[in-house]
């Protein structure tokens, strides 16, 4: 059996060192924060479960629900409420339901739409001829902008597509590829033209549709699955508490140098961020360095504020809010936790989960705790008419977390396998490759695992 060094203590790294302990290798999890985990992170405060990190994962993806049920936690799944599922975005400076019947921002009902404030008459129009599109021959990867331009005109990048992958990617929807971020439109438009009449012919199901849950999470928190995680690797994993500094080739694989230890190993997987990775593997290979360095990354903060329910007088019917950038100043989204989660808060608090998208700036994380309550408390008081004293805050910063898919990505991953291919007994697993959520990352967790437990390099790409 191999001896595995796992780089990284986050989801990614956990899941690897699960799957690889127990197919009986002999692992060692090298990670420099106090505790495991990443970006997920859970406390609770004042009766309320509060997220720093992701609070949840999307249904439809099966790997990380397949993980939580191996580690016998599927009694404490639950799902969101979605009979109150109702999500505003902020146009001229008030929060407008999103119209029923939207897969994504895919109209799939024209009631809805004809009726919604959400878009002007000519926007509506221009969605409804969307479906008199004819099948495409295969196109050049474009910007998801350019994509839903394209197919529904410039409203529905602005209200809809640009607001909803902020919320997903802290990122930008004229950056993000739309081969990689949204690889089904792309293949309903060359198949039917309309993604309107592909989805609709595909039965693809508006979420307030479906009668499973859209997303599931854990009772306690996204964090029973760290420790979870923690538990059932502790007899077989050794955890190195320390970041490793660099890498060089060794006689049967590769050493590693962290903290004071030195560390040989047949197999190395990097569960960390890309450009981590890029930096690591500098020593190695110069052109792999810069084409992982090359995967943008945004920094996010989150900003939880807990008030008495008794002195709470805005009504919340509804998951929470939306900002499109046209319309932002702070707040890229607003959750309302109570709604979505309601075992999450007690029956006497009001939870509010605020997101700050930073962007490329670095500096933004600088400010201090008090500073970022300060603003998102105005923003939420000119939003929601929010001017509750809270009981409560949490801030969180996440520097340099959420990778970017930009235009390109695809050919970006299958270069970075062509690197690989020299470097035997290297594995990539993460958020940057193969999709940005917690189920996309246990999934290359466990390709990692599975290309060791072969002795192959399977390309890590979407069309693996
Ligand atoms: C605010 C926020 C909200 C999110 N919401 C959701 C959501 O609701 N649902 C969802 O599915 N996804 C969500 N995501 C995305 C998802 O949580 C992440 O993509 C995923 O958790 C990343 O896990 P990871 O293990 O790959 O990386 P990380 O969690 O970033 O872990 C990487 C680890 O590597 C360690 N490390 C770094 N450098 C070194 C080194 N040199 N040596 C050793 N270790 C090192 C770090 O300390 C860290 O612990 C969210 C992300 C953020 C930031």
């Amino acid at each position: 059996m191999s001896r595995v060094a796992i780089v990284g203590g986050g989801i990614t790294g956990l899941s690897a060192a699960y799957y690889l302990s127990r197919a009986g290798h002999a692992c060692t999890l090298l990670e420099p924060a106090p505790r495991l985990g990443g970006v997920i992170r859970t406390e609770t405060v004042d009766g309320c479960v509060v997220e720093g990190g992701p609070d949840s994962f999307i249904a439809q993806k099966p790997w990380a629900l397949e993980l939580i049920r191996e580690l016998g936690l599927e009694h404490d799944v639950i799902g969101s409420n979605d009979h109150l599922r109702k999500t505003y975005v902020l146009r001229r400076g008030r929060l407008v339901p999103l119209p029923d019947g939207l897969y994504l921002m895919v109209p799939t009902a024209i009631w809805p739409l004809a009726m919604t404030r959400l878009l002007g008459f000519p926007a509506k129009c221009r969605m409804a001829l969307e479906l008199l599109r004819r099948p495409l021959p295969d196109a050049p990867d474009r910007s998801v902008a350019d994509f839903v331009r394209d197919h529904y005109g410039e409203e529905a990048v602005r209200y809809l597509a640009e607001p909803l992958l902020a919320g997903i990617y802290g990122g930008d929807a004229a950056d993000l590829s739309v081969a990689s971020v949204l690889p089904r439109f792309v293949d309903l438009e060359r198949r039917y033209g309309s993604v309107t009449r592909g989805v609709l012919a595909a039965r693809m199901r508006p979420s307030s549709n479906s009668s499973s849950a859209l997303f599931l999470s854990l009772k306690g928190g996204m964090q029973q699955l760290v420790e979870a995680l923690e538990t059932a690797i502790n007899a077989q994993v050794r955890i190195v508490p320390a970041a490793v500094k660099r890498m060089e080739a060794a006689n049967s694989g590769y050493r590693l140098y962290a903290g004071g230890e030195t560390l040989e190993a047949d197999q190395v997987v990097l569960a960390t961020p890309a450009h981590v990775a890029g930096a690591l593997l500098r020593s190695l290979d110069e052109s792999l360095a810069d084409l992982l360095s090359g995967i943008r990354y945004h920094s996010s903060i989150t900003v939880a504020l807990g008030y008495d329910r008794a002195g709470f007088r805005r009504p919340l019917n509804g998951f929470g809010f939306l900002v499109p950038q046209v319309e932002r100043r702070l707040l890229t989204a607003c959750t309302w936790v109570g709604t979505k989660f309601p075992h999450r808060v007690s029956e006497n608090r009001v939870l509010l989960r605020c997101f700050v998208g930073a962007g490329q700036d670095e500096g933004m994380l600088a400010r201090s705790d008090e500073s970022f309550v300060a603003a998102v408390r105005e923003e939420l008081s000119r939003l929601m008419g929010v001017n509750e004293e809270p009981l409560f805050s949490r801030v969180q910063r996440w520097p340099r977390a959420m990778a970017q898919y930009t235009v390109g990505h695809e050919r970006r991953l299958q270069q970075i396998n062509a690197r690989l291919v020299s470097l035997p007994g290297l594995h990539l697993a993460g958020n940057a490759y193969l999709g940005i959520g917690i189920p996309d990352c246990v999934r290359t967790a466990q390709l990692a695992a599975a290309r060791i437990a072969v002795g192959t390099q399977v390309p890590i790409s979407s069309k693996a």
